[in-house]
């Protein structure tokens, strides 16, 4: 008799940086947590917002709560690292850990930028140097895919920062502690009046997501 192992479900870990609980909780969030590489960072920020005051932490729980419809509809198991966006934190060692812990295929954190208002465009980070195999090929190959899932769509290459929508860092904590392949995007710059505009829709946050999607199905061989 003839049995087979149904391939295993692939699992994409979304994180949605910041969280509206933190701007009120500075205690909570100024706590010092490991950040990788020896070093510590605040367990968590506030992150930035457009001019006219739409939070970077809304956008990023909105993006991240679209890719996942697409993800999931796809047949993917999708994890979030926060499931609400009034809460504190989680600290950016414990949002690495949730990547861990689920054995993600992939983990992807969804941010944007507050830079000056001239500047414009997505960029992508991934650890470097590599602290473990994950961050090494996998995770280079998964910000090529989100690079390539954001340019496919449209968005102009980050023109302040990293080169060709690609950033090395070697000093983001979700990043460094990850034993999953894992990026982060910055999606644009809130400060930058045409990307604020776009971000600050829910179609236009549907187009992130429908990119990030992307990039994220083609690393996945989907
Ligand atoms: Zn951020």
């Amino acid at each position: 008799m003839h049995t087979s192992t149904p391939p295993r479900q692939a699992v994409v870990v979304l994180d949605p940086g910041h969280n509206g609980g933190n701007a009120s909780a500075a205690a909570a969030i100024n706590r010092h947590v490991p950040a990788g590489r020896g070093r510590t960072k605040p367990c968590n920020t506030t992150g930035t917002s457009t001019d006219a005051g739409y939070p970077e932490h809304a956008f990023n729980f909105d993006v991240a709560q679209r890719t996942g419809r697409i993800l999931s509809a796809e047949g993917i198991r999708v994890v979030f690292t926060r499931d609400a966006d009034d809460e504190v934190g989680p600290c950016v060692d414990e949002r690495a850990a949730i990547g861990n812990a689920a054995e993600a295929d992939a983990v992807v954190s969804i941010h944007a930028d507050g830079a000056a208002a001239g500047a414009r465009g997505f960029h992508v980070a991934y650890s470097a140097p590599p602290l473990n195999t994950a961050q090494g090929q996998p995770a280079r190959r998964l910000a090529d895919a989100l690079v390539s899932g954001l340019a496919d769509a449209g968005f102009p290459v980050a023109d302040y920062i990293g080169a060709a929508g690609l950033s090395a860092r070697d000093d983001l904590a979700g990043l460094n502690l990850s034993e999953r392949p894992a990026a982060l995007v910055e999606c644009g710059n809130m400060r930058n009046a045409t990307e604020a505009a776009a971000m600050s829709t829910p179609e236009g946050r549907q187009r992130y997501a429908e990119a990030i999607a992307a990039g994220t199905l083609d690393f996945l061989g989907r």
